[in-house]
């Protein structure tokens, strides 16, 4: 038992000693409610607050879970034991279909879309003879085992809780796992993840279906609390309030559905009250309420309540656990006798800008190529480029004698290609460990079922382990456990490198790593670019720290505003006219 798993022990702890305490009756419906609105706002932390997907619709997949166990229940007589399978069955087509053709979506484009299915759920429950229309299915069954019924009190309490506390520990481990920090890293824009070899959609479709499966069993819990099924529990307000006790709670934390769910749900019955018997007459206006408290909950605590209690949680590093972990499978290298990369007449045009024009070049094994040249010159864009980040307008590239030039970013990193980029790309709220760990993310294997299960355990281990092993490599071994946006600029570039490092590339892209770094970091930088040629690692170097350059590289290509104004090695650069004219000024 760690502290950081506190919450989880008292939880469990509290579960059976709620339903035997003598509460009256009317706590434990309380209670009820709470349990099930959390666990379909355990999904929202998921999609929305860890994932970055806005979803207002999540109401719509609690109709389906509820209407389908009704449906079945009622008319075919089936076991709510089974219905719960099919509900999550229907479910989970809805939503592959349905994450299929919105999930791609960016902005406020897949919020909007999320509002529109919404909607229209609603109104087909709605409009349905089979459904009910609006007055919905009546007559529902208590959920019993045997003939023991488990009705609407303490042991639907236990069950539901019990559901809440497994989903709540399968949400905690999957976040602490290698798709853990592949789903952390979405919010972030998809670029750095791609280029770690992470297929961003397919994580977002993921996150999607866990979210609605939460919200089914939702669904199906209510359907038999309820006893009735109507269209008004899964409209598009229901889904907004979803929303909102997330927020509230802390849509970050999965402690903060939990958190969420019980204010809403207690502030509601509380303000139903007292607010008609303080204004004199009756109506909804706890909603008026609520809607206030939203804007000062968003302007002032946008972390939400939860975030207030984390602050005071005891901050526990991860355990060293993994010191005789085996090592990660490694790639085979090239041999001296393969090309590495072979650029070819790559060009970009972004509109009626050339910004690179028919750059050539080559790298061979275990060579240092600077790519130099002043600001605009075109580097960064030729980086991207390589790396299927851009799409070319013209030319081709080899990497290790494949063609490469039409494969996406993610399949080139996974050939082996790892880079770093200009404006550092970093998950800040992870610890720089865990950023550092995402580069392993193409040399294992484990998934989502298996990291909720906790049988990832030892290749989790064997990630920490080559994580920490490239950190210490890089002169970052003090910082393991610090967050990384609390990281200084160079620190964050060098926690950049060793992520790269952690791909086992065959060649590494580094753009502008010394930038913000101290005269000492910088050697630092340079010692460990050297020990890496000395492996046999390939680089291609953007820098404009021209000492450092003229250091380290074995050959620089010079651009000048999108062309290739020459190339050779650092003394034939240093030794052009042109050269020295145009940016080593004359002191050089
Ligand atoms: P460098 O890295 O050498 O400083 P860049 O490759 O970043 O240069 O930029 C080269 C040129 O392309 C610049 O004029 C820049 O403004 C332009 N550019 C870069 N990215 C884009 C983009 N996504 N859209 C339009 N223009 C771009
Ligand atoms: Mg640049």
């Amino acid at each position: 038992m760690t502290k950081k798993n506190l919450p989880l022990w008292l939880l469990a702890a509290a579960i059976p000693l709620v339903a035997w305490l003598p509460l009256p009756d009317f706590w434990i419906v309380q209670l009820n409610y709470i349990g099930l609105y959390a666990l379909v706002c355990l999904g929202v932390v998921l999609l929305t607050g860890v994932g970055g997907l806005t979803s207002f619709g999540q109401a719509a997949f609690v109709g389906i879970g509820a209407y389908t166990t009704a449906w079945l229940t009622l008319n075919l007589g089936m076991s709510p034991w089974l219905t719960v399978w099919i509900g999550l069955a229907i479910t989970s087509v809805s939503a592959l279909v349905l994450g299929a053709i919105t999930l791609r979506m960016s902005g406020h484009y897949l919020p909007l879309a999320t509002i529109a299915w919404g909607l229209s759920l609603y109104y087909l429950m709605g409009n349905l003879q089979v459904l009910g229309k609006y007055d919905g299915l009546q007559g529902l069954k208590s959920l019993s085992i045997g003939t023991l019924s488990i009705g609407q009190g303490r042991l639907f309490f236990v069950l539901t809780w019990a559901i809440l506390l497994v989903g709540a520990i399968a949400l905690i481990n999957l976040l602490d796992s290698r798709p853990g920090r592949a789903i952390r890293s979405l919010k972030g824009g998809s670029q750095m993840a791609e280029a770690m070899g992470i297929n961003t959609f397919r994580y977002k479709v993921t996150i999607f279906l866990i979210a609605s499966l939460l919200a089914s069993i939702g669904g199906w819990l209510l359907a038999h609390f309820q006893l009735t099924v109507n269209p008004s529990a899964f409209g598009l307000k229901m889904g907004i309030e979803y929303l909102f006790m997330a927020v509230l709670g802390g849509v970050g934390h999965v402690w903060g559905a939990l958190v969420g769910a019980a204010l809403m749900k207690l502030l509601d019955d509380y303000l139903q009250v007292a607010l008609p018997a303080l204004i004199g007459t009756s109506g909804s206006y706890e909603v008026i309420v609520f809607g206030i408290a939203m804007v000062l909950v968003l302007k002032y605590m946008p972390d939400g309540i939860w975030s207030m209690v984390a602050k005071h949680l005891p901050r526990t590093d991860r355990p060293v656990d993994w010191d005789d972990a085996a090592d990660l499978p490694a790639r085979s290298k090239p041999t001296k006798a393969e090309p590495v990369l072979e650029v070819h007449l790559i060009r970009k045009q972004f509109g009626g800008l050339m910004a690179v024009n028919d750059i050539s070049f080559k790298i061979t094994v275990g060579q240092i190529v600077g790519l130099i040249g002043p600001n605009g010159a075109g580097k960064s864009t030729t980086f991207n480029l390589i790396t299927g980040l851009l799409s070319k307008t013209s030319g081709q590239v080899k990497f290790r004698g494949q063609d490469i030039s039409a494969l996406s970013s993610r399949l080139i990193a996974r050939l082996g290609m790892a880079r770093t980029f200009q404006h550092v790309k970093m998950i800040a709220e992870m610890t720089v460990l865990e950023n550092v760990a995402l580069g392993t993310y193409t040399r294992s294997s484990s998934g989502v079922l298996s990291s909720m299960l906790r049988t990832n355990r030892v290749e989790e281990q064997r990630l920490m382990k080559e994580a920490q092993r490239q950190l210490e490599r890089i002169g970052m071994g003090a910082f393991l456990h610090e967050q990384a946006g609390n990281l200084a600029m160079g620190p964050q570039r060098l926690m950049e490198i060793a992520r790269a490092l952690c791909c086992d590339p065959a060649l590494l892209l580094l753009d502008e790593p010394a930038a913000g770094l101290r005269h000492k970091e910088k050697q630092g930088l340079a010692k460990v670019l050297r020990q890496l040629q000395s492996e046999g690692m390939s680089i291609l170097l953007v820098e404009h720290d021209m000492d450092l350059v003229m250091e380290v590289c074995d050959h620089l290509v010079v651009m000048e505003f999108g062309t290739l104004l020459t190339q050779g090695t650092p003394a034939e650069i240093q030794a052009s006219p042109a050269v020295r004219a145009a940016y080593l000024g004359t002191e050089h």
